[in-house]
């Protein structure tokens, strides 16, 4: 079974691809959900946030109290660090299960951070999904309802678009010319053939 990455800048259309490739029958592991969820369940990277940002990081529920935790990180580029070094290898721990109950040809892990947080180690190819910076922040504006800047200032947390397309080893071009689809169903066809000759 082939454990192939799918990334890309904020609004580049990651998870628009990984919804196509669901209806194509290829399971999908949302990284950043998983994240979200492991904060929440997880008891011993709960017992770590609290213990590096503070008893306030949880409501009296348990539950994560995201926005204190956002705005401790928040223009601080070391407790955003420490928050990802806590964060990341949980997650990483947590899709190797995830990949180790599927029994598909190939399945896919979706990150935006999947350079930035080491999880590309281990994956046998990376699709990356591009789209020029001024069409990703319209669709971003569209979808979350925010401003250009707030949308420029998550994507000032991410590696240069273009440097992260280099790394990967397959390019879908999500811009307003190319066709998406035929693009995700030739590389699906191509990632099937390639796992038959695994
Ligand atoms: P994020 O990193 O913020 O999670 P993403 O890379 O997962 O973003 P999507 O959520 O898939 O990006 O796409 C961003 C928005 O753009 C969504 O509202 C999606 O419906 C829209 N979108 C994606 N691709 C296209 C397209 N080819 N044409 C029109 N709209 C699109």
């Amino acid at each position: 079974m082939l454990k192939i990455g799918l990334t890309g800048g904020i609004g580049s259309g990651k998870t628009t691809v990984a919804k196509v490739l669901e209806v194509l029958g290829v399971p999908v592991y949302y990284a950043d959900d998983a994240a979200k969820e492991l904060m929440n369940k997880n008891e011993l990277l709960k017992q770590q946030l609290i213990f590096h940002f503070g008893e306030e990081t949880y409501f009296a529920d348990g539950q994560l109290n995201r926005k204190y935790l956002a705005s401790v990180v928040f223009n601080n580029k070391e407790k955003l660090e420490l928050l990802n070094s806590l964060v990341h290898p949980a997650t990483i721990a947590h899709a190797q299960e995830w990949f180790s109950n599927q029994h598909s040809p190939y399945v896919i892990k979706e990150a935006a951070l999947l350079f930035e947080s080491g999880s590309a180690d281990g994956l046998d190819y990376i699709i990356g999904v591009t789209a020029p910076a001024a069409v990703r922040i319209k669709r971003v504006m569209d979808r979350d309802h925010v401003s250009a800047d707030e949308v420029k200032k998550r994507m000032a947390n991410q590696i240069d678009e273009t440097l992260k397309m280099k790394l990967c080893d397959f390019v879908l071009r999500n811009n307003e010319q190319d066709l998406l689809l035929p693009q995700v169903t030739a590389l699906h066809e191509e990632l099937i053939k390639r796992s038959q000759q695994q």
